[in-house]
């Protein structure tokens, strides 16, 4: 068959459907998966395809929401909250919000490319989600398709299989009752990943599994269920915005300065000094305003123009600071954020000059404080394989880009430069992803992110939903004795050269 666009995602690999069909109701789905059961062919979900993980291809079926059919919209002003079918579209569902004064404060900068089924499965958010989390916080209902066809709906919870509900409240008893894995589950609860399931909502509802559900898919990239739609809280728009522009000597003076700004703002963002240095060569014309490294504070509510000066205010001058701008109208908010806006396409353009910016390593994540060893670590990679590469990214949250760039074709050094950053960032320790999701990119590593406990406690939760691996196999969990070099990984979907 044709494959079309759909043999790949925006990661770097490939792999042509087997069937490529698009459902028109929940009937066709069931049909579809039991087909699929029954030929053990694999079936994946695909929305927008913006992951970067290779979480949305397949040499399966392709099952496609058809959008006429899936991307309805209700909305409850009242309770400020939207019910969507899964194929709604990102921006349509942030316009609808906007209609009533709400807002999904989970805003991927994929708003115009990706779908509500796609956000919720990768566990989406953006450079907002430092106060105000990923999508997760946000899924009140979901409904889903399991692999064998049973329709679960967080709902109607007594409708919910008693075999899935048992099963969930073992699991969540065994976790519980594992002090290690526990801990190590608490100590992430705050911070921003997209790795795995979110069993930490096992133990929240210990008592009522149904209500871990929301939460146990968001981040499952399609391989629990198909979700089918879902139920949203929105959150109200704030009134006032501010924002301010710092300039440092250093990318670690400008780390500093996140951890004392960002207990108040919306948004802290990062763009190191060498990446605007880099961006100066090559794209003269960027006005080069100021050297050093880019810190954009985000505040919003009535006082965000006061907090915005109070924070250039508590800045030491030792604090490395080389340039302060505050905006308190839209016109000079937009005028601050236009130099981290120009990044993207910015690194589009730099595509061929110095390299491709592969996604391979694009949205890792640590602990903010151990920024400057993540930023330092990586600089030593790239510079051992003699890498040129963009840094930037949501330094409040720890979450940041990095977007080497590599000789067309050189996959060698592409496979070699992933595992050397995947390494570093779980040694911080850190996330191989914080907010783009898993796939199988990243699959090799999520046991090293989160042990074999947690892992394995992950498997259990997978084979209660999906017991043949039929949905999705290979973007969250690839039989141990896989690793990069000894599987010449990326060899098991082929790697394409093109992107
Ligand atoms: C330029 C660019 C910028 C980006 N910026 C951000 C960002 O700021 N923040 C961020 O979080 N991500 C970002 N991403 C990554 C990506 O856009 C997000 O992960 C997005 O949520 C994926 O949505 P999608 O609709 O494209 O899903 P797809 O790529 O189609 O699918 C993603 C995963 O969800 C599964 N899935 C999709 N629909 C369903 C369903 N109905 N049921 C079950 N499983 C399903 C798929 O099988 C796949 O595993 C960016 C990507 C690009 C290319």
């Amino acid at each position: 068959m044709e494959s079309g666009g759909y043999a790949r995602d925006a990661g770097i690999f490939s792999l042509d459907p087997t069937a490529l069909i698009r459902a028109i109701d929940e009937e066709q789905i069931v049909d579809i998966l039991r087909v699929s059961e029954h030929l053990g062919l694999p079936v994946v979900a695909r929305a927008g395809g913006s992951n970067t993980g290779g979480a949305a291809i397949t040499d399966g079926v392709m099952l496609l929401l058809d959008e006429e059919h899936f991307s309805w919209i209700e909305t409850d002003e009242e309770q400020g909250r939207l019910r969507c079918g899964a194929a709604a579209r990102h921006d349509r569902v942030q316009r609808s919000f906007a209609r009533f004064g709400y807002h999904l404060p989970s805003d991927p900068s994929s708003g115009p490319l990706s779908r509500l089924g796609g956000n919720i499965n990768t566990r989406a958010s953006g450079p907002h989600a430092l106060r105000n989390g990923a999508i997760n916080r946000y899924v009140r209902e979901i409904r889903l398709i399991t692999a064998d066809g049973t329709i679960v709906d967080t709902r109607h919870p007594l409708d919910v299989p008693r075999r899935i509900v048992g099963a969930l409240r073992r699991l969540g008893r065994r976790i519980a009752a594992d002090a290690p894995a526990r801990a190590r589950l608490e100590a992430r609860r705050h911070s921003k990943w997209a790795s795995g399931y979110e069993l930490l909502a096992l133990l929240d509802h210990a008592d009522d599994p149904v209500r871990a559900l929301p939460r146990l898919v968001t981040g499952s990239v399609g391989t629990l269920g198909i979700v089918t739609d879902a139920e949203i809280d929105g959150q109200r728009r704030d009134e006032g915005r501010a924002a301010v522009l710092l300039r440092f000597a250093r990318d670690r003076d400008a780390c500093a300065a996140a951890l004392v700004l960002r207990d108040d703002a919306q948004a802290v963002e990062m763009v190191s000094s060498s990446t605007l240095e880099l961006l100066r060569e090559q794209v003269p014309e960027l006005s080069a305003e100021g050297t050093g490294s880019l810190l954009i504070v985000e505040y919003s509510g009535p006082d965000a123009a006061t907090e915005a000066r109070q924070a250039v205010d508590r800045l030491p001058q030792a604090s490395g600071v080389l340039a302060r701008q505050v905006a308190v109208s839209e016109p000079q908010i937009a005028a601050i954020w236009r130099e981290r806006k120009a990044l993207l396409p910015m690194v589009r353009r730099l595509t061929g000059r110095v390299g491709v910016p592969y996604s391979v390593v694009n949205d890792v994540g640590v602990d903010a404080h151990r920024l400057p060893e993540l930023l330092d670590g990586a600089e030593q990679v790239f510079a051992r394989h003699r890498l040129p590469a963009a840094v930037y990214g949501h330094a409040g949250s720890g979450n940041l880009h990095l977007r080497p760039f590599f000789a067309p074709g050189d996959l060698e050094t592409v496979a070699s430069v992933a595992e050397e950053i995947y390494l570093l960032v779980t040694g911080l320790p850190g996330t191989i992803t914080a907010e783009h999701g898993m796939g199988r990119l990243r699959a090799p590593f999520l046991e090293l992110e989160w042990g074999s406990d947690i892992t394995g406690y992950m498997r259990d939760l997978k084979s209660i939903f999906d017991p043949h691996d039929l949905l999705n196999p290979g973007v969250l969990f690839v039989p141990s004795s896989c690793r990069f070099r000894t599987h010449r990984w990326p060899t098991h979907p082929s790697l394409s050269g093109s992107r």
